[in-house]
């Protein structure tokens, strides 16, 4: 594993406003993946893991605290609504009923009803994130990671966001260079003001 820091000994201006100063204890960090080679049984695969740490700012972190709030409250709210309204019209899923071989069609509705429910509330979430960003004028959602410098070139070179997925792998070719790694770390090191170390 490695880890990518910004050089809090330079100066570091918040990747997400572009104009504060960031502070190390505000930090962002999100984490990419690689695939290495094919692992010693059939079905594993050895990737490379990369922590990578998003200089931020006070006011940056405080907004992304919040943007996130919304989308905890309206899963929470949906839930309950959900809940209530099952109660209110005594929806008959809820009588079990004494043949147990009929328990699984009402566990069926449950579960899907359930997990409708939650897509829905997730989407309320996402939409209200949506508007408060457009109205973060000048600020870069946490989204927006993805165009952090270091990142962006992780990505180029192969890098993914997922935890790689050995069985989907299986039988396709895996594409490692590590010259192309060394010459990527050079570059975050050289140009983006970052210290590259090994992790645990
Ligand atoms: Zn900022």
């Amino acid at each position: 594993m490695w880890i990518i820091k910004p050089n809090y000994n330079k100066h570091q201006t918040c990747f997400y406003c572009g104009k504060n100063k960031a502070i190390a204890d505000k930090e962002n960090t999100t984490t990419l993946y690689k695939i290495v080679d094919r692992g010693k049984f059939m079905l594993s695969v050895n990737y490379l893991k990369i922590d990578i740490g998003i200089p931020r700012c006070e006011e940056c972190y405080k907004r992304h605290k919040k943007a996130g709030k919304p989308t905890c409250l309206i899963f929470l709210i949906g839930i309950i609504i959900g809940i209530g309204l099952c109660f209110i019209y005594d929806l008959p899923f809820f009588k079990f009923s004494s043949e147990p071989s009929e328990w699984f069609g009402t566990i069926a509705v449950l579960a899907t009803i359930v997990l409708m429910w939650f897509i829905a509330c997730v989407m309320v979430g996402s939409l209200i994130r949506i508007i408060i960003n457009a109205f973060m004028k000048g600020t870069k959602d946490e989204e927006n990671n993805e165009n952090y410098p270091p990142i962006k070139k992780l990505l180029d070179i192969g890098f993914m966001s997922q935890k790689p997925d050995a069985a989907a792998h299986y039988g396709k070719t895996i594409d490692f260079d590590k010259t192309i790694l060394e010459n990527t770390f050079k570059s975050i090191t050289d140009e983006n003001n970052c210290i590259i170390r090994r992790g645990q």
